[in-house]
């Protein structure tokens, strides 16, 4: 049965849903940073989601708050990974998390103001914008899509499925994109024809949330 919205025990499991799938996502996500990079995206993440799997499974469920797990996952991204990554994408959980702080249930209107606050605070941490052939090119059509169904008042699974669409179709579109941020931006023009490795993340990250609110 799709879910109308999420508690925070199952905000919890789909988070660690989340970290499972990418630490299976790591040899593709090795290969995305080693086209583009220096190639440490894939062990980066799966050493970030490795901390945060042991960090989710110390929460009490029964008391923990929506905001916490997603914090929770923030902060575990942050302290242990390094990297361009491990700081933007703890900023994203953890500003996202605690824009969200005080709500009991994870549905359409929390996704969207999880996605536009963690959006700005990596955008501002690490000045990339659109276009730059970093991971904003999978997150920002996600948070303008969530916005749009969260206006639409759209049913939470519908929503999240959207918004993952809109994640890869941006990661898809970074393809054809030149870098001008991070490490692939020496390349130029050779950066061209290859998906963002952060992208990637970014995609995997919507797509198993999408597919947890899904069942
Ligand atoms: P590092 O670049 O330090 O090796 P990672 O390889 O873990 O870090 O992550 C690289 C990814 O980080 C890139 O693919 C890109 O999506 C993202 N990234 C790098 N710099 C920025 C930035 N300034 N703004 C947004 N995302 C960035
Ligand atoms: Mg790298």
């Amino acid at each position: 049965m799709p879910k109308t919205a999420l508690d925070a025990p199952q905000v919890i499991s789909m988070l660690q849903e989340v970290c499972q799938a990418i630490i299976a996502a790591e040899p593709l996500l090795t290969d995305a940073d080693r086209a583009l990079g220096d190639g440490d995206h894939g062990l980066g993440m799966q050493r970030g989601m490795t901390a945060a799997l042991e960090k989710l499974g110390a929460l009490d469920p029964e008391s923990t708050g929506i905001d916490k797990a997603f914090s929770t996952l923030g902060m575990a991204m942050m302290s242990t990974m390094g990297g361009a990554s491990g700081a933007l994408f703890g900023t994203l959980f953890r500003n996202g998390g605690k824009a969200i702080a005080g709500n009991s249930h994870f549905g359409t209107a929390e996704l969207a103001e999880l996605l536009k606050v963690g959006l700005e605070g990596v955008m501002s941490r690490g000045g990339a914008k659109p276009g730059d052939k970093t991971m904003i090119d999978a997150l920002h059509p996600a948070a303008e899509k969530a916005l749009e169904e969260a206006a639409a008042g759209s049913p939470f699974a519908e929503a999240i499925n959207a918004v993952a669409a809109a994640g890869e179709a941006g990661r898809d579109a970074s393809e054809n994109l030149i870098a001008t941020m991070g490490r692939a931006k020496t390349l130029g023009e050779k950066s061209l024809g290859k998906p963002d490795a952060g992208a990637c993340s970014v995609a995997i990250i919507l797509r198993t949330m999408a597919e947890f609110s899904a069942k």
